[in-house]
């Protein structure tokens, strides 16, 4: 994600945080500093750091039981809304997505527990806020109801929210991922605009007043729930399908020796706009894209070779690769297209984005593809 920042590793994770998450800390601790001066400013902080913990610990509960199942997560990245964390995949049984999205709430659940315990055990007042203590206490006390909050906010069944993730799973067991999400989705978008009704102050009448917060949560959660429903819908297309069923079989391969005079001949010679570049043992050295050609023809000339002006070291696909992972690698590589290899490493084939889109546009219509044979 754009304007975010590594801030450590734990256990092969790393953790991120969010700019914005950052001037929440900053305008929150200018807000206590003009009320309550440096004092006020520095319990600020202090509560905001004692939150972050919760929230990393939080994310940590996803984590932990996803590496469970077999599933990595490269990042978590910490946000004003709360933590995310990055899985490699979605696990494709129903249950184990269940079990994942529980396993925060219920980290949360332990922590809000344990503070309650220790407020207990010491004698402090817990359940009034009007007793709020200003002082260590007064700290854990918000902790803690900061953690009840963020436990009921999660389990919403606003989707992707970790309710809403629960909500999903349970439906998948029954109806199948494609149409589980489908709902949740639906469900989480009306939850997101009941949720903004509410920042707004359309229910100010029933005592629950505007607040703008909300009103961001609702409009990110409202995006959110579209773009994963998009995403699963892609790759249930998808099913079945390997590298093979998408490529582009009838392209050309430029040699390393190429001009680049040469590449634009081809340019304009057809529809290819990606050109794989080879060795002379038909080897795949790179890529030469048209944005790489182009700026190759202003920065080098027509006479430089290929070679210059490609994207080196664009990792083949092998041709039996499944379509979820080719999608994956294809979105990693930043590339419009990879070229594809079979199992002795010779070039046979090209996967672009757009082919990729119109696949998913023939299959989404309901069109037997690939051909059926004979
Ligand atoms: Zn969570």
């Amino acid at each position: 994600m754009q304007w975010s920042f590594r801030i450590g590793r734990i256990g092969g994770t790393d953790v991120k945080i969010h700019l914005t998450f950052l001037a929440l800390v900053a305008w929150w601790a200018y807000g206590a500093y003009t009320e309550g001066g440096t004092g006020a400013a520095v319990q600020a902080v202090v509560f905001l750091l004692a939150l972050f913990t919760c929230v990393l610990l939080h994310e940590f509960g996803h984590i932990l039981m996803a590496r469970r199942f077999g599933v990595r997560t490269p990042d978590v990245i910490l946000l004003p809304i709360g933590g995310l964390a990055r899985l490699e995949r979605m696990p494709e049984e129903p249950k184990q997505e269940l079990l994942i999205a529980a396993a925060g709430p219920a980290v949360t659940l332990v922590i809000a527990l344990a503070l309650f315990g220790t407020l207990r055990l010491v004698g402090a007042p817990v359940d009034d806020a009007s007793q709020l203590d200003p002082g260590r206490v007064g700290l854990v006390q918000q902790v803690m109801w900061v953690n009840v909050v963020l436990l009921l906010f999660n389990l919403l069944p606003i989707f992707p929210m970790d309710g809403g993730r629960m909500l999903r799973a349970l439906l998948a067991m029954r109806l199948g991922l494609r149409r589980a999400t489908r709902i949740a989705a639906r469900v989480g978008q009306g939850g997101a605009l009941l949720l903004g009704f509410w920042g707004l102050g359309f229910f100010e009448r029933w005592g629950f007043g505007s607040n703008i917060v909300l009103v961001l949560i609702a409009a990110f959660v409202y995006f959110a729930a579209g773009a994963e429903a998009a995403s699963v819908e892609t790759r249930t297309a998808g099913r079945g399908l390997t590298v093979r069923d998408l490529m582009i079989t009838q392209f050309v391969a430029l040699p390393v020796f190429a001009t680049l005079q040469q590449a634009v001949d081809a340019l304009v010679a057809g529809e290819q706009r990606e050109f794989p570049v080879v060795d002379n043992w038909g080897k795949v050295e790179g890529l030469l894209t048209r944005d790489g050609l182009i700026r190759g023809l202003s920065a080098l000339g027509g006479g430089a070779s290929v070679e210059r002006a490609m994207t080196p070291g664009a990792e083949p696909l092998p041709l039996t690769l499944p379509f979820d992972e080719a999608l994956e690698r294809l979105g990693r590589s930043g590339l419009p297209a990879l070229p594809v290899v079979d199992q002795a490493g010779a070039l046979v084939g090209l996967l672009t984005r757009d082919n990729v889109t119109d696949v998913l546009l023939v299959r989404r219509a309901g069109i037997q593809f690939p051909p059926r044979a004979g």
